[in-house]
């Protein structure tokens, strides 16, 4: 399965007029592979992710998602779709203050209806994968940045998302934990045949993708080669 967006086009109203943020956009992510996404800000990076995540809907085009093209769908039935497929990963991880690191996790599977039991066990599962087993009981401001955002992954992998979508994960760390950030995702991308968008300033790290985009004023064009 793979996501794909074809011939994307999105506007924001802006003063009397329209603001492309998108302009045409075509971009297709086979599965197990990551594609970095770069592009200076304002560029319209987010508006991809937004796109790519069928929180945002374009004003013409399509977005397929692990096979299931978007164009038309319920509000109810993108809910859906996006809880069963999607994984988000945004820049500031979001976690409550007053849970656990295996809460964290866990509480997706609740969201999404999952069983109790079986929840706690792909926490713990997860939390191993992303190596903060010895970490699950603290909560966020017992953990420092790095392991913030690695839990933060590992909350975004809990239902198994198709698609998995990440909003600058390196920003706020040094350059080694940066390094291992990415590399974990590339890790958790090939194991889980994934389709991972990854937006990044950071081009330091960009070798261990399997691809880069650059958008400039919501058009997408064939980046620099990985590792350049
Ligand atoms: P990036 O993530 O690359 O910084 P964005 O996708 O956030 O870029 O923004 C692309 C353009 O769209 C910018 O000009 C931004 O100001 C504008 N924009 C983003 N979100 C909105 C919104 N909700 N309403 C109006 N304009 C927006
Ligand atoms: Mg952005």
């Amino acid at each position: 399965m793979s996501l794909e967006l074809n011939d994307v086009t999105l506007t924001y109203p802006d003063g009397a007029g329209r603001l492309t943020a998108l302009d045409r956009v075509g971009l297709r992510v086979p599965a197990g592979t990551v594609t970095a996404v770069i592009g200076p800000s304002g560029s319209g990076k987010s508006s991809l992710l937004a796109v790519a995540a069928a929180l945002v809907t374009p004003d013409s085009g399509t977005v397929v998602i692990n096979g299931t093209d978007t164009t038309g769908m319920s509000r109810g039935a993108l809910t859906a779709l996006r809880r069963d497929t999607v994984g988000m990963v945004f820049q500031q991880p979001h976690l409550l203050p007053s849970l656990t690191a295996v809460e964290q996790v866990q509480l997706m599977a609740h969201l999404a209806g999952r069983g109790v039991r079986r929840a706690r066990s792909r926490a713990l599962e997860l939390l191993a994968a992303v190596g903060l087993s010895d970490v699950a009981g603290r909560r966020p401001h017992q953990l420092s940045g790095g392991q913030r955002q690695r839990l933060n992954i590992a909350r975004a992998l809990m239902n198994d998302p198709a698609v998995l979508l990440v909003d600058e994960p390196t920003s706020a760390l040094d350059h080694e934990r940066g390094a291992a950030v990415l590399e974990l995702l590339v890790a958790l991308t090939r194991q889980g045949a994934r389709s991972t968008v990854l937006v990044t300033h950071d081009r330091s790290h960009l070798a261990a993708v399997d691809r880069v985009v650059e958008v400039r004023d919501g058009r997408l064009t064939a980046g620099a080669a990985a590792g350049a």
